[in-house]
């Protein structure tokens, strides 16, 4: 039985076959440019689409809107102490803000930044401070197949050599991003936390937490790392997190907000002043930085709710029992499901697509066709100039859509795999200028 109950509702209509059909010509079969409306489940992106409590929604009617020292600030950063365990904190209006300020302040022309895997805004911030930003991910965290239950992990063993390559002094900063969202999701165990923690501290880095997830992902590690099999998620959280010297967070993903996002460090160090001055600089004074109070309150609610065991377990469960449903109907999905989306194998799906033809571009226009279902393609499409397979991403917004509609696009998802030795390859049109943007805005046509 699900743990909450539905006070507010917001329709889901689906359109007519035709009407969808027009709809995504209209978009040139690109599902960024479909208006919400002819989506009937919006499975696009799990990052500010969620649904908020009416605690959140109370706490809302209680913003401070003041632009210096606002209560809501105040709560921010109390739940951010409470919850995460960082003293300080410098606001920011999502995630990629708090990347700038954050990166900006680390980061200096021609250093190296490593990750387990560079998420694609964190990957741009490194890189537009002229650093370069190296993903330092285990063996196996790109096969579908192996089931190491932390394909999320840090190498620091790739990382030594790494350093040893560009120089000790040239490694400012080692991230450590939890779930791994490049990496399907995947999660980072307590384990290799405390040694990518003793890794920075031996090349004198600063260690930080990429900690969107970081709720999901001490989920993972109650289930999954026997040393903290009887922990609370909510200690485990702030036990994953007292490793890091600081930690970047975005809002719309374990805040459990539509929008906002935060540098949080410990002290009100050198790095705190660097960042507190770019933050005024970018986003906004330092107690509201791009959030209105309301956002801020919602947040400080949103952040304590997240480590709560029935919403988490939820959460989890429910991406869990998708990928079991696909698994069932025989539609091909990376293994294990990590904690936010099921990742769907097009090159699997749709075989005789060779890959130049985009097959996993041609069944995400088929799962809107088929059942005016929103995914996004994360393979040679968006990702050009990688050799990565075709996976098709069903990313689901958090306590928004309920049994019925997963079963929707599991039946959606079958029927595209039934019938796909017809599905067509599509090949592009017209492209923006910038290579890492193009499956934001570009157009296709289907090829006959
Ligand atoms: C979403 C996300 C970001 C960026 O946050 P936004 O709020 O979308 O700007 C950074 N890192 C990771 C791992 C993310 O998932």
């Amino acid at each position: 039985m699900r743990s909450h109950k539905t006070t507010m509702v917001d329709d889901v209509e689906l359109l007519p076959r035709q009407d969808r059909e027009a709809a995504l010509a209209d978009a040139g079969y690109n599902v960024f440019e479909l208006a919400s409306d002819a989506v009937a489940v919006d499975l696009l992106t799990d990052s500010g689409t969620g649904t908020m409590s009416n605690d959140q929604w109370a706490a809302m009617m209680r913003g401070d809107e003041a632009y210096a020292g606002s209560s809501s600030f105040e709560d921010l950063e109390a739940a951010v102490a409470d919850v995460m365990g960082f003293e300080h904190i410098v606001p920011a209006h999502q995630g990629r803000g708090a990347e700038n300020v954050l990166y900006g302040a680390l980061v200096d022309e021609g250093d190296t930044v490593l990750n387990n895997a560079h998420f694609d805004t964190t990957r741009a911030h490194v890189a537009a401070n002229g650093a370069d930003p190296v993903d330092c991910p285990v063996d196996g965290a790109r096969d579908p197949d192996s089931d190491d239950p932390f394909k999320g992990d840090f190498s620091v063993e790739t990382a030594r050599r790494v350093v040893e390559d560009v120089g000790v002094d040239n490694v400012p900063a080692v991230v450590l991003t939890v779930t791994n969202n490049s990496m399907a999701g995947q999660p980072v165990s307590v384990e290799n936390t405390r040694e990518v923690a003793a890794f920075a501290d031996d090349i004198d880095a600063t260690f930080v937490l990429d900690a969107c997830r970081f709720a999901e992902n001490a989920h993972f590690v109650q289930q999954r790392e026997p040393e903290f099999a009887d922990d609370t998620v909510a200690d485990i959280a702030r036990e994953q997190l007292s490793y890091a010297d600081a930690c970047v967070m975005s809002g719309k993903k374990d805040g459990l907000v539509n929008a906002g996002g935060f540098v949080g460090l410990r002290e009100q160090d050198d790095l705190y002043e660097a960042c507190r001055q770019r933050g005024i600089l970018y986003e906004g004074f330092s107690t509201y930085g791009g959030m209105s109070g309301r956002d801020m309150a919602a947040f400080a609610v949103g952040l304590r709710e997240a480590v709560e065991p029935p919403y988490v377990e939820e959460r989890v469960g429910q991406v869990q029992r998708l990928a079991g449903m696909l698994d069932d109907r025989g539609v091909p999905v990376y293994q294990p499901a990590g904690g936010h989306a099921v990742y769907v194998d097009a090159n699997a799906a749709l075989p005789h697509l060779p890959r130049d033809e985009y097959p996993g571009q041609a069944f995400v226009c088929e799962l809107y066709l088929e059942g005016g279902v929103r995914g996004v393609e994360l393979g040679r499409f968006a990702f050009p100039e990688t050799e990565r397979r075709d996976l098709v991403r069903l990313a689901l917004p958090r306590r928004t859509y309920g049994p019925d509609h997963l079963e929707h696009v599991a039946d959606t998802a079958a029927a595209v795999c039934e019938r796909g030795d017809e599905v067509t390859g599509y090949e592009i049109v017209d492209e923006p200028e910038m290579a890492e943007l193009r499956h934001f805005s570009a157009r296709l046509e289907p090829l006959q």
